[in-house]
């Protein structure tokens, strides 16, 4: 049952050294969450931050009974510290946003009352960005081949900056993978969705801490992560160079045998590629195989929920997290 403490609204903020943002977050956090009137709790997640981030949120934590801290005990990117907030919050909806100050805090009345008009989740649009030209473009690269690959169309401009209601936060508590994106995963869980746009603000502070090198990681683990297609192109490949070198090799031999009517005057050479490119085509044809079946024990190790019931039982509804 819902205990007097309970929060309406949990707004999770993972950090990383961010330390000359905070303040101005949380201030402007408070007094918008005070006029909407709701109990809340603000939880910040420090992910193993050098500088004076996690000596900030532990003060504000004993001074302010609507904060909490929590600390990861090192640094494990922001996609792991975002999903050990959701896991960690007990409001009915759960709001993510950076602690650089790029998403709007004033527009959390705006899905809040999203949300209470009945969605489940709450995604937020950027209208318009504050990233360099070479960031955006590959960006919306990374993006187009992500639909291709996973065949889920992840939407370049929406953002982490989102509300998701408590059924919502169950489920995604259940996916247990270790390669994750958050929002990928939030539009895998389905539910009736909302958007609210608004325009990305400066970074405020310092510079964006997700660096180049951390991004490109980033794309190939969460493409592998919901896709299986990788492991079967080199079975596609081998499924078009096999037939070829084989009929290839079959015409050159009964040109030989028949006395070489086409007149190639075929070498020893080019019966030598044409061999090689048949037992190419088997070892990428083999390779495809082992690829299915690799392709079949990660889906299994994943054990994600066959699917996702989107009004569970009352009975899960009141449970005590
Ligand atoms: N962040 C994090 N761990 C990291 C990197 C970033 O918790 O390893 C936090 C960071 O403090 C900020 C948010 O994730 O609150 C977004 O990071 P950033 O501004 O660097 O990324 P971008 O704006 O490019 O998405
Ligand atoms: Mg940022």
């Amino acid at each position: 049952m819902t205990t007097p403490n309970t929060p309406d609204l949990s707004v999770v903020v993972p950090l990383y050294n961010e330390a000359a943002s905070l303040p101005k977050l949380y201030a402007e956090l408070t007094s918008v969450l005070i006029t909407l009137g709701l109990p809340y709790e603000i939880l910040f997640v420090d992910d193993g931050s050098t500088d004076r981030s996690l000596e900030l949120i532990r003060e504000w934590s004993k001074e302010d009974k609507n904060v909490r801290s929590l600390q990861l005990s090192r640094n494990f990117g922001k996609e792991i510290a975002t999903t050990a907030g959701i896991h960690q919050a007990r409001g009915r909806a759960i709001i993510m946003l950076d602690a650089d100050g790029q998403h709007p805090v004033e527009r959390i009345p705006e899905f809040i009352a999203r949300w209470q008009a009945g969605a489940k989740v709450v995604i937020g649009k950027r209208t318009s960005r504050q990233a360099s030209a070479a960031k955006l473009a590959s960006a919306r690269l990374y993006y187009a081949l992500f639909r291709k690959v996973t065949g889920l169309s992840l939407d370049p401009d929406t953002s982490d900056f989102r509300l998701i209601d408590q059924v919502v936060q169950a489920e995604f508590n259940k996916l247990t993978e270790h390669n994750r994106i958050t929002r990928g995963l939030i539009d895998w869980l389905g539910y009736r969705r909302a958007y609210v746009p608004y325009a990305e603000k400066p970074r405020e502070h310092g510079t964006a801490t997700y660096s180049l090198r951390k991004l490109i990681k980033l794309s190939i683990d969460s493409t592998i992560s919901l896709s299986l297609s990788p492991l079967y192109i080199t079975a596609y490949i081998g499924a078009v160079v096999l037939p070829l070198a084989t009929l290839l090799g079959l015409g050159m031999v009964g040109n030989w045998l028949l006395g070489d009517p086409l007149s190639l005057r075929a070498t020893g050479g080019a019966y030598l590629i044409v061999l090689v490119l048949f037992l190419v085509g088997i070892l990428l044809v083999s390779q495809g195989i082992i690829g299915l079946y690799l392709s079949h024990i990660h889906a299994e190790t994943q054990n994600r929920p066959l699917y996702i019931l989107a009004d569970p039982p009352s009975s899960d509804k009141s449970e005590e997290r």
